[in-house]
């Protein structure tokens, strides 16, 4: 590992100060952070650690939706009174994740930007890597891609992004809150990602030295039912092979609005509004629309040579996550 020097911040201000020097970094829980740089991926020069900021609080907006602090634990926020009955969802989606261990060091803005867990991403001995070197290629593509996206991937690029809160975020239509040298500002969770296209080293609309204060959820519908499905290698300890997350509105037996998210798939939550739209007004006892709703959005996946069998999953995992939400 590469030297580098170490401060606590005190302050959001002095936070965001500390981070316009060389290539300073910021340090969440460190169980992502902390191992790309043993690995030599990630080298940064300065970490400004955020511990001490007051950014912990999970708190009621006046809007009636919540403020998530970035600084609170994943372990934490998932038994949170405001987060655990009305937003399923993510509690759900957060408990799924790493393990007990890691879930009590992780926190909200870190889990937001953890890093790909593409193998050729992580190992410095594979020279291919678009992400890690822009213009050296791309080993995974004609390389080992089991884990790799099915949507929205590009030639330069073929990674997923492996959080599985983010994904319920998604579908909750969450707002991101930064701040930095230019002020603050507010971003929308589905421009908050971003795809690999022909830049996969940018991975969110972030801007250099911006920090992640909170993340707001809208109002929950007290009626509305949701829940996150994970279906990975094994029972625990493992990133979704594919995952969604569902949030539906029923009027009598039709879904009268539905939002829906996968993760496992795509560089990005990827949200399924081609499913929505044909998930909308549909009778929840007719199987075969429901499968129908799934093929809309799954038809634009293209898998690989390891990962092709996702494509299926993909479609299953929709139909079953709905089966699920509706049942419930
Ligand atoms: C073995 C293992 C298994 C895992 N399994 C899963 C899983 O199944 N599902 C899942 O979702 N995740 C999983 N994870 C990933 C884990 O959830 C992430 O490592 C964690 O969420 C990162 O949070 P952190 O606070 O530790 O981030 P850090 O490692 O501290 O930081 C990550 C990045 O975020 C930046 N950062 C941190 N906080 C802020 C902020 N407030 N503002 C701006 N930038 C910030 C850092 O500079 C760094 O670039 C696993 C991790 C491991 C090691
Ligand atoms: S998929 Fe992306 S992260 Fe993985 S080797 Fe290719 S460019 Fe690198």
């Amino acid at each position: 590992m590469k030297s580098f020097t170490y401060e606590r911040a005190t302050d959001v201000a002095g936070a965001i100060a500390a981070a316009q020097q060389g290539r300073a970094r910021f340090l969440g829980g460190g169980t992502n952070l902390v191992d790309l740089m043993k690995m030599g991926v990630e080298e940064p020069s300065h970490l400004i650690d955020l511990k001490q900021l007051s950014l912990r609080e999970v708190r009621p907006l006046a809007d009636g939706g919540v403020r998530i602090g970035a600084m609170i634990s994943n372990a934490e926020l998932a038994e949170h009174p405001l987060i655990a009955g009305p937003y399923r969802v993510l509690s759900e989606a957060l408990l799924s994740g790493a393990s007990p261990q890691l879930r009590n060091r992780a926190t909200t803005g870190g889990n937001l930007l953890q890093r790909t867990r593409c193998h050729y991403f992580y190992d410095p001995a594979f020279s291919a890597c678009n992400k890690r070197e822009p213009g050296s290629g791309c080993g995974a593509r004609e390389g080992y891609n089991r884990m790799h996206a099915i949507l929205g991937h590009s030639p330069q690029c073929i990674a997923t992004h492996p959080s599985d809160m983010c994904v319920a975020l998604a579908a909750l239509e969450a707002v991101v809150q930064v701040a930095g040298p230019g002020g603050e500002r507010s971003i929308p969770f589905d421009e908050f990602h971003r795809l690999p296209e022909t830049k996969p080293e940018v991975e969110t609309t972030l801007k250099p030295g911006e920090l992640i204060t909170a993340v707001d959820l809208p109002r929950a519908d007290g009626k509305a039912r949701s829940l996150y499905l994970k279906v990975r290698d094994r029972a625990s300890y493992a990133f979704a092979l594919v995952s969604a997350a569902l949030v539906v509105q029923l009027d009598g037996r039709r879904i009268a609005e539905a939002r829906l998210a996968l993760g496992g798939v795509a560089h990005k939550p990827w949200r399924c509004r081609r499913a929505e739209a044909a998930l909308r007004g549909m009778s929840v006892d007719d199987p075969t629309a429901l499968t129908r709703a799934a093929e809309e959005e799954i038809a634009q996946a293209r898998g690989f040579r390891h990962n092709q069998f996702k494509v299926e999953l993909a479609r299953r995992t929709i139909v079953r996550a709905v089966q699920l939400a509706v049942a419930a």
